[in-house]
């Protein structure tokens, strides 16, 4: 057996233990005499595994009383419709922050249910900051404000919450969410679909104010009305039970570690570490302004022209794996979520230096 490390935006790394888990539980899972994925998602076995999941994750956010945990389908990109579809009736056009492909196409989506604002915007060919508050035109009337607070492609990540006093703010945490301490409170909605940072694919986890359900208007289909999936506990229908599962593992993994405030320290080390090497090399290049950097997300061009093909072989030849740019955006990209050791941060590095010093 192989294991490479693996820099995948997203279905992306699982931490080894949680895989080792489910493996050792895929035929019998704590005796029940099936594995996860065979058992009814109505049985009290997996009724244990969505509440501790639940429980697990309200622990690791500190989730106040007063908001929904939903597991929902359908990825970040139904929650494109499904916020709309369920807060637009709240107020005036909802504002849209745009810094990056993942926010544009949210807001894209925004545009077939009705009138919304842009707030903000970076241009389409250079998504490589944040712009600062104060340059975002919001409406006091707005039904909510949508920002996303990592740009998964383009590396640009918010250090900072948005300030929208009494409109409900939703963003999309798809590809950081778990990656540090966040004060909830701050939020109307929150949701991210799992396969970055969190487990596999298949599952979207929202994370909502009680009072903004029930906003759904009359020919919404009922799947995609939050306060159906609330009342029934994201049980309306079957969820994807083997993605809650893994995510619990994950949940129980991280709380091992000690919690999000181990893994924020630990963040920030491996981010150092790798935009550290970028910068002081005269190889590689990192776009973006550097107090808007992702912590997950670390794209790089090589300043060389026709060396990519060489660097991801090279890379590839040493186990280190994905690394090519998302297509829009073409260069390098290495994810490095909570799930990515040190050890493997390092051994990018130690190749970064290795071929700077042969090709650069
Ligand atoms: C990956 C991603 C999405 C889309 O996720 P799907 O699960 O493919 O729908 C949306 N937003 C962000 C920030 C992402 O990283």
């Amino acid at each position: 057996m192989r294991r490479v490390h693996n820099f995948s935006a997203g279905p992306a790394i699982l931490p080894e233990p949680v895989l080792a888990q489910a493996q050792a539980e895929m035929l019998d899972w704590e005796g029940a005499g099936v594995s996860v994925m065979e058992m009814s998602h109505r049985g009290r076995e997996f009724g244990q595994i969505i509440t501790e999941a639940e429980a697990d994750l309200r622990t690791l956010l500190a989730i106040p009383s007063g908001y929904k945990v939903l597991f929902l389908q359908g990825g970040a990109t139904l929650q494109f419709s499904m916020v709309p579809l369920n807060l637009m009736a709240r107020g005036g056009p909802p504002d849209y922050v745009i810094t990056g492909e993942w926010s544009a196409k949210a807001a894209r989506e925004a545009a077939r249910f009705g009138v919304r604002h842009i707030a903000a915007a970076t241009p389409p060919d250079n998504h490589t900051c944040v712009p600062a508050q104060s340059d975002w035109q919001l409406h006091d009337d707005a039904a909510y404000v949508h920002y996303c607070s990592n740009e998964t492609v383009h590396g640009v990540e918010y250090h900072w919450i948005p300030e929208t006093g009494n409109v409900p703010l939703v963003a999309d945490m798809s590809s950081h969410l778990l990656a540090a301490p966040l004060d909830v409170s701050r939020f109307g909605l929150i949701y991210a679909g799992a396969q970055k940072n969190i487990g596999p694919a298949g599952l979207v986890i929202v994370i909502m104010r009680d009072e903004l359900l029930g906003g759904a208007g009359p020919g919404c289909p009922e799947l995609l009305d939050y306060q159906i999936h609330a009342q029934a506990h994201s049980m309306r229908n079957t969820p994807a039970t083997w993605s809650i599962y893994i995510a619990g593992l994950v949940f129980k993994w991280l709380l091992a570690q000690g919690g999000l405030g181990a893994m924020d320290a630990l963040n920030d080390k491996k981010a150092a570490l790798l935009y550290g090497a970028i910068d002081r090399s005269s190889l590689y290049r990192n776009p973006v302004a550097v107090a808007d950097r992702s912590r997950m997300n670390v794209p790089f061009i090589l300043r060389k022209e026709g060396l990519d093909e060489l660097f991801l072989s090279g890379a590839e030849e040493r186990g280190l794996t994905q690394l090519r740019g998302h297509r829009s955006v073409g260069g390098m990209r290495a994810s490095i979520y909570n799930a990515m050791p040190m050890a493997g941060v390092q051994a990018l590095v130690d190749y970064l230096g290795e071929f700077e010093s042969r090709h650069g």
